[in-house]
């Protein structure tokens, strides 16, 4: 959706009133929020990934904002017995706080403010990330644009040269590279970064030494008892285009580096990417059989009683870079905005 749209239809919800209002109606029992990196801001002007990064400083405050608000923060594990039996709900809204990938601002910014707010959250960790081999193909071609005048490339077989020597060209080229790797199929993905990599100088492996954390690093969250390390592949491939087999292996070996790694095998899981493209009810099957206790997408909305019987295909709510601001988390909180985008209820199945 186009962030401007988003925007102006957030804000017609708070100034209005009205998601305050359908509160009631809307909110569900609780909401899992979606994180990635957590950091200071870079202020850099091409920052189409910018999406992906909040401040420690509003993480902070959307902490106390929820907290202030009545809501309990939870982990996956409470999360997933409030939904699985009425008895174990309190009169509360709650939210679960996870983060995905396994970046290392997670342990620097994150971890600090999670642990001083004594706020319990999950991260999902691709195994290839600490094991250092991750294509983090989007920050790669974030940095191939960035430093370049031009690309050449071949789309649909035909060499092309796409200019993008000022930062509207810069954005312009991110427009048209980047859905055609997010789309392509996996494998032809990977094939298409590492040649862009290779002509262009761009070195995947420092991005995600630069980027990911060390195993010990997982470790150390993976011993505070606020800490829940989920899976999350060990490629980071959007299970749904794989066969089945190659799928279950991601989701199955990724869960078993973590538990080499950590001493546990991790009983949540999220799936990468998580839109409809990207995860099925095949995959939503395979985390069952798999043994995880729960599974999340990107699908948006909050938790209805009827997630329940959904427990491998459960929503969440972005805490988007580009709505960093309190009156936006009100209305999230409202479940006023997923309740209109999912057709007037509160439960979509996914
Ligand atoms: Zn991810």
């Amino acid at each position: 959706m186009n962030p401007n749209v988003l925007k102006a239809g957030l804000n017609a919800l708070h100034y209005s009133g009205i998601g305050e209002a359908m509160a009631p109606m809307t909110r569900g029992l609780g909401v899992i929020f979606m994180m990635h990196h957590i950091r200071p801001a870079t202020g850099a002007e091409f920052d189409p990934n910018g999406l992906l990064a909040i401040t420690p400083d509003f993480l902070a405050s959307a902490v106390g904002r929820v907290r202030q608000r009545g809501w309990d923060i939870v982990s996956m594990d409470e999360a997933v017995a409030r939904l699985r039996a009425p008895e174990a709900r309190t009169a509360r809204p709650f939210a679960a706080f996870t983060i995905d990938d396994g970046y290392r601002d997670n342990l620097e910014h994150a971890y600090p403010v999670m642990k001083a707010a004594d706020a319990p959250f999950t991260v999902y960790v691709s195994s290839a990330l600490p094991d250092g081999g991750a294509e983090l193909w989007w920050l790669s071609l974030q940095e191939i644009i960035a430093r370049n005048d031009a690309i050449e490339m071949e789309l649909d077989g035909v060499p092309q040269t796409i200019p993008c020597g000022t930062l509207a060209a810069k954005r312009a080229a991110w427009n048209q590279i980047y859905p055609i790797l997010r789309h392509a199929p996996e494998d032809e993905q990977r094939t298409m970064t590492r040649a862009l990599c290779a002509r262009y100088g761009v070195s995947q492996k420092d991005i995600c030494a630069e980027q990911a954390m060390s195993w010990d690093e997982v470790r150390t969250l993976a011993r505070d008892p606020l800490v829940t390390i989920g899976g999350h592949t060990i490629n980071h491939f959007a299970v749904s285009k794989l066969d089945p087999a190659r799928a279950s292996d991601e989701m199955d070996q990724g869960a078993a580096r973590i538990a080499e790694e950590t001493g546990a095998r991790p009983k949540h899981f999220a799936y990468p990417y998580g839109d409809p493209g990207s995860a099925g009810p095949r995959d939503f099957d395979i985390a069952k059989s798999l043994g995880f206790e729960s599974a999340v997408t990107t699908r948006k909305g909050m938790l209805a009683d009827a997630h329940r019987d959904h427990l491998f295909a459960l929503p969440r709510v972005a805490l988007n870079g580009n709505l960093q601001s309190l009156h936006y988390l009100d209305v999230l909180l409202s479940g006023a905005p997923f309740y209109l985008f999912n057709g007037l209820r509160v439960f979509r199945p996914a």
